[in-house]
């Protein structure tokens, strides 16, 4: 970690003190100013659905936003990315992705404590009722332990939760950090009217308007040929800042409870150029194949985790009909 940036970034007397309404800095002028990229073509205009969540009873709609979650889902595969945008078809909540949420939900309700009333205990002692409010608020989530009538699995999933909570301490210092936000929804629309979307774990801002962008992970650090892969989240939303404040952030910073790493990225405007250009060509990509109904499965070992494989051509399943009109090349609509 950046020790320069933690102290910046550690502001004295805000305990207790809500996310304030102004979510970043204003420029910074010794920060890279952002150059206009080439203007293009604007995506379909229809109302964007909310979050592009499955599950919701909704009629489909085409997609006309980009988060950095769904984005991944394009390239890993493009069929799963229609079960989950498009046809929103349910998925069952996984024991990881649920502990996940309650983790982050108490990372973040910790800073609502006094800076030095962050200790590990006070944020352990939060996990039962941010658990309850998760259960409230979703309560399918509940299903995960139907089976479970002593608890006893859902005593081991809780002592893990705080396993995850307790090792944060051993790789950020709450005590000297005041987030200026977090769980930050950000959105921003590219000049070709691209929007992008998604929610940042937490952001820091130094005295001198330096940014940094972090965000917690419950998993393990991916091997070290993997990392681009991971950063590619953190430079979507370094992308959104950088076009909602003029601001290239001046640290990434992946915090992986699970394995106890830090991975720190600090980009350069070209990185954010790079991305942009990057997004751009998926959503071309993910605009043709609305329009066609093309959606090709991209089978690879992550199938397993894949909740849609009775539905996939590639497990002998059949997709529900396409529920948005088609465009044939060259042709009005089918
Ligand atoms: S099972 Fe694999 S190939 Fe099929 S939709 Fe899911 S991720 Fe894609």
């Amino acid at each position: 970690m950046d020790s320069s940036i933690d102290e910046a970034a550690a502001q004295p007397g805000g305990a207790g003190r809500t996310p304030p309404a102004t979510p970043l800095p204003t420029p910074d002028p010794a920060m890279p100013a952002a150059t206009e990229p080439a203007g293009k073509a604007a995506p379909g205009t229809v109302p964007a659905p909310a979050t592009g969540d499955a599950g919701e009873e909704r009629s489909a709609v085409a997609p006309t936003s980009l988060s950095p979650s769904r984005a991944s889902d394009f390239m890993q595969c493009p069929l799963l990315y229609r079960f989950r945008v498009i046809d929103r078809l349910p998925e069952k909540p996984s024991e990881a992705a649920t502990r996940g949420t309650l983790v982050h939900a108490v990372l973040e309700r910790l800073f609502d404590a006094p800076a030095g009333e962050r200790t590990a205990p006070r944020a352990k002692a939060l996990i039962p009722g941010q658990w309850d409010r998760l259960r409230e608020s979703r309560p399918e989530v509940t299903e995960l332990f139907a089976d479970d009538p002593e608890g006893e699995r859902l005593a081991g999933w809780l002592a893990e939760a705080e396993r995850l909570v307790e090792r944060w301490f051993s790789l950020e210092d709450p005590t000297r950090l005041e987030p200026a936000e977090r769980e930050l929804f950000v959105e921003a629309e590219l000049e070709s009217g691209l929007r992008l979307r998604g929610i940042i774990d937490r952001v820091d801002v130094a005295p001198t308007g330096e940014v940094r962008i972090v965000d917690y992970k419950t998993g393990k650090a991916p091997r070290p040929e993997y990392a681009e892969g991971a950063l590619f989240q953190m430079k979507f939303y370094a992308l959104v800042v950088w076009r909602l404040k003029r601001v290239v952030p001046r640290r990434l910073q992946l915090v992986y409870l699970g394995s106890g790493d830090v991975l720190t990225y600090d980009p350069v405007l070209a990185d954010l150029e790079r991305v942009e250009r990057k997004l751009h060509a998926l959503w071309e990509a993910i605009e043709q194949a609305t329009r066609s109904g093309d959606w090709r499965p991209r089978p690879t070992k992550l199938c397993g985790w894949c909740d849609h494989q009775a539905h996939c051509p590639e497990f002998g399943g059949t997709p529900p009909p396409y529920p948005l009109p088609v465009t044939a090349p060259g042709a009005g609509t089918v």
